[in-house]
């Protein structure tokens, strides 16, 4: 048989890290390569507690039956309530889409907007599976410099003048891989000239919650005056990956398209899902678990920049973030982490090269650390064998 794919499988040759992924099941190997909530963060008791109502009580069919696209008001309405806390406020139910997990979120936006060969910029590195998507929907993805206060705005509106793209795509706070958060100045500077130049801006938003030091940032969308900033958050780090929920709010006729492309992918996102989400928020537990989960995570951070500190070699520079889930770090020399991240499976610990969050193919000496999912003293053990590694690594480029 031969198998005659469509074209958009072309560049869509899989995660390059896949292979690492794959080798994590081996319990020895210390891994700093996923993105995935502490595993005692996830609030099992809670959710137990609430699924088992929901089925139990004359709600069950209401669980258990198809809903809405949009997803249940009940839900909605709490999501609304939810996102002030990012600076949105005056959202109604037009402005609000359930979707399955953020990702959905931006698959939805590419799916709107984007036609073979149309333009997204993306911050230069950016989260790898969107860069994924977007190569789905074979559109031409062009990367905007980035320096720790956000975007370089001349950058954004040069390419924005050159590539007239239809849309920004952001990871604003604790990025994915980067861990860095764009100045309030960069935000409202993001959405003036994306509005002045008629871009839409997808902000995607799963980490902010998980702030451990310094002050919170409102949204790029809280500056949003034209109605061009879609803005996704998810319940995927602050309470479970496995439920599947997350929410896009917009401006309405955008939403209505998405939801339009939603029915096509799943109908709606699981009710079940949904509904302990709503109740979870309900009863105020949301913000309860982010309290008990920072603790864990600052805890995590410290131990591995301590560890990074500790072991690496002085050409290691890394960006310390103020939340989220990972360290970002480039080598002051021509280490090729590319060619390394095998050598560092031998060791027995893992890491995501950061090649692979450049539209361009760049970054061959950066990395991403995870630190969310190891213990503190695996987190000291991992990065010494990190730290070694690389050492004898430029011992050999100095001979
Ligand atoms: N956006 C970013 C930046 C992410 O890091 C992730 C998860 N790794 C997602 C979206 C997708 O998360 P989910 O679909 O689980 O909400």
């Amino acid at each position: 048989m031969t198998y005659n794919y469509s074209e958009r499988m072309a560049k869509m040759n899989g995660a390059a890290t896949r292979e690492i992924l794959k080798l994590l099941t081996r319990p020895e190997i210390i891994s700093f390569a996923g993105g995935f909530p502490a595993t005692q963060c996830l609030p099992q008791k809670e959710v137990q507690q609430i699924a088992f109502e929901l089925l139990s009580e004359g709600r069950a069919t209401e669980a258990l039956q198809y809903g809405t696209t949009e997803g249940f008001k009940s839900l909605r309405e709490q999501l609304i309530e939810y996102v002030k806390t990012a600076g949105i406020e005056n959202q109604t139910l037009e402005n609000t889409l359930v979707i399955s997990g953020g990702q959905q979120g931006i698959d939805l936006m590419s799916k709107v907007f984007l036609d073979k060969g149309d333009c997204v910029l993306v911050e230069n590195p950016t989260y790898l599976t969107a860069l994924q998507i977007f190569d789905s929907y074979q559109a031409k993805i062009v990367g905007v410099d980035a320096d720790h206060n956000g975007l370089i705005i001349d950058d954004l509106e040069k390419k924005i003048k050159k590539y007239n793209p239809k849309f920004l795509y952001c990871v604003s706070t604790f990025s994915n891989p980067t861990g860095k958060t764009y100045s309030v100045e960069n935000r409202k500077k993001i959405a003036e000239i994306t509005a002045k130049y008629n871009v839409m801006v997808l902000e995607d938003d799963p980490y902010s919650k998980l702030r451990f030091e310094g002050t919170p940032v409102p949204s790029i969308k809280s500056f949003d005056k034209a109605g061009n900033v879609v803005y996704l958050t998810s319940f995927s780090k602050v309470l479970s990956p496995g439920l599947r929920v997350g929410v896009a709010i917009g401006n309405p006729e955008v939403i209505r398209k998405m939801t339009i492309g939603k029915q096509g992918v799943d109908v709606t996102t699981s009710n079940l899902s949904q509904l302990i989400v709503a109740e979870y928020l309900k009863r105020g537990y949301i913000f309860k678990n982010i309290e008990k989960s920072l603790p864990i995570y600052r805890e995590r951070k410290n131990a591995m920049i301590a560890a990074l500190n500790k072991y690496m070699p002085e050409e290691y520079k890394y960006v310390n973030a103020e939340g989220g889930l990972f360290i970002w770090g480039e080598f002051d020399a021509p280490i090729n982490t590319v060619e390394l991240a095998p050598e560092a499976i031998k060791h027995d610990v893992a890491y995501i090269q950061g090649q692979v969050f450049y539209a361009d193919g760049s970054g061959l000496n950066t990395m991403r650390l995870n630190f969310s999912n190891a213990t503190v003293d695996r987190i000291d053990a991992g990065i010494h064998r990190l730290g070694d590694m690389f050492k004898t690594e430029i011992a050999k480029l100095k001979k």
